[in-house]
């Protein structure tokens, strides 16, 4: 069982494994901090890179005796600069820089690109940004695969980082051929979440979830305007959803990307996707012990929002404070979920209810519970449905998961407030009752007195079949 600290924050933490991060013992720390995922990025890793950090989640994972979810996070069409020189690494405004396909390491003069459709597709005038938009470059000529720009705004250009092109259009898949072998290997190792970068429409996923055979969880990053017109549509097909405001903040105007926020957490907690909003949300403990005081408001107003899960990108993969980081998300969201607004903010939030058995359950799991003063909701659960359902509704109770099936209870560490126990299936309703009042006695959730609201599908082995209610006393 986790321990007390876990139990009181609902928002999980998804932190980035990288080379400040890449030891068990690292791994194992920022799980004691309050990380509840782990995400692995597969722009920074090569494929023997990715084999050793999940096993390296999975020894953590049995340091520490409790589930652990890994979410692997594809490239996806995004395009990439190559490696550039750390000695001659400045570009300033009205400097001239090249893009070309000599697979030599850049410097401040020019630097290699791996993706030979840029070279069609973009024209005397267009924008290049590079970095999250930390550098803007204008396009002077295009010519034998070589793009002579010039800097309209300069900075430090550092290897492999991201290239926007805001005004071109860049027709790619969804998937290259290095993100399948990605797939390949977290299908072998038993990944339990896979996040498809620059997805622009609902088939991107279908395409996903049939190479994946349905058996890994699909997220989708919106960071793409196109993405947006659809995103009702994503939401009803991936499994959840991260908004990728790096991406996100440069192909659309910075301005906007607030309201798409709220907009698309919305949508998310409508259909009962978990939603995860990431980038920069305490970047400046990267390289500094105290995060600005906008960075703690942005963590607390997607609390506020109701993401289900936070994520920390460069401060604990490359940062100087990774388990720092990890520790300051942990203490903005407990503050915040204690706040006096918190649950009536959680509440106005959700405007509709899916019409369904499960969902209109899980209302009334949470309504049963509220009424009788009930500490907590026990769901027992195969495939985390059960589980997903009643959090959608942010009940302010525990939601207890319980399911036999390991890979369930880690899909369901980035899922808002619940905790998960790995445990045998019962044999039939009288067990299962029994055991939850043992169960939720032994471990300090509940005390004798104490009514729990249980929730269920029956029969067990179906996904999505949440038809059972039941009320139960400690004895
Ligand atoms: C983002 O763009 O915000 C993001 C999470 O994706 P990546 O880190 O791959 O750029």
């Amino acid at each position: 069982m986790n321990s007390k600290k876990f139990i009181e924050r609902k928002t999980k933490i998804l932190a980035t494994l990288g080379p400040s991060s890449n030891t068990i013992k690292k791994i194992v720390e920022l799980s004691k901090a309050g990380s509840n995922a782990f995400r692995l990025n597969c722009s920074h890793l090569n494929e023997i890179e990715l084999q050793e950090y999940i096993k390296k989640i999975r020894r953590a994972e049995n340091i520490l005796n409790k589930p652990i979810g890994i979410l692997v996070d594809l490239q996806g069409p995004k395009i990439r600069i190559g490696n550039v020189s750390k000695d001659q690494n400045i570009l300033k405004k009205g400097d001239i820089f090249i893009l070309d396909n000599l697979k030599e390491i850049g410097n401040n003069k020019r630097v290699y690109l791996s993706n030979k459709k840029i070279f069609n597709s973009v024209k005397k005038g267009h924008l290049i940004l590079i970095d999250d938009g930390n550098i803007h470059l204008r396009i002077t000529s295009v010519k034998n695969n070589i793009i002579r720009t010039k800097v309209l705004q300069g900075g430090v250009i550092k290897s492999n980082k991201g290239l926007n092109l805001p005004n071109s259009n860049l027709k790619t898949s969804a998937l290259s051929t290095s993100d399948k072998k990605y797939v390949k290997i977290s299908a072998d190792l038993g990944v339990d979440w896979i996040a498809l970068s620059f997805v622009q429409k609902p088939s991107d996923i279908k395409e996903l979830k049939r190479i994946c055979n349905n058996k890994i969880s699909i997220m989708a990053k919106i960071e793409k305007p196109t993405a947006l017109k659809y995103i009702n549509e994503i939401c009803e097909i991936a499994d959840g959803i991260m908004i990728a405001r790096g991406d996100l903040g440069v192909e659309l105007p910075i301005e906007t990307v607030p309201g798409w926020q709220k907009t698309i957490i919305r949508t998310s907690r409508i259909k009962g996707k978990p939603v995860v909003v990431s980038t920069q949300m305490l970047d400046s403990m990267t390289s500094s012990l105290t995060p600005t005081r906008a960075e703690v408001s942005d963590v607390a107003n997607a609390v506020f929002e109701g993401a289900d899960a936070i994520m920390l990108s460069a401060e604990s993969a490359s940062g100087n404070y990774p388990v720092e980081a990890v520790k300051m998300m942990h203490k903005i969201a407990f503050s915040t979920e204690n706040e006096r607004n918190y649950n009536t903010i959680l509440a106005n939030q959700i405007e509709e209810t899916p019409n369904t058995t499960p969902d209109a359950i899980a209302t009334a799991a949470k309504t049963l519970a509220n009424e009788l003063t009930s500490p907590i909701i026990v769901c027992y659960t195969e495939s985390g449905s059960t589980g997903i359902k009643v959090s959608r509704v942010r009940p302010s109770q525990i939601i207890l998961t319980i399911t036999p099936i390991i890979k369930t209870a880690r899909k369901l560490s980035i899922a808002w407030g619940v905790l998960c126990l790995l445990q045998k299936d019962e044999k039939n309703l009288e067990e299962m009752i029994n055991s939850t009042k043992d169960t939720v006695k032994k471990s300090g959730l509940a005390y004798s007195g104490d009514k729990v609201v249980i929730t269920a599908g029956l029969p067990l082995k179906v996904e999505g079949t949440t038809n059972l209610i039941r009320v139960t006393t400690v004895k």
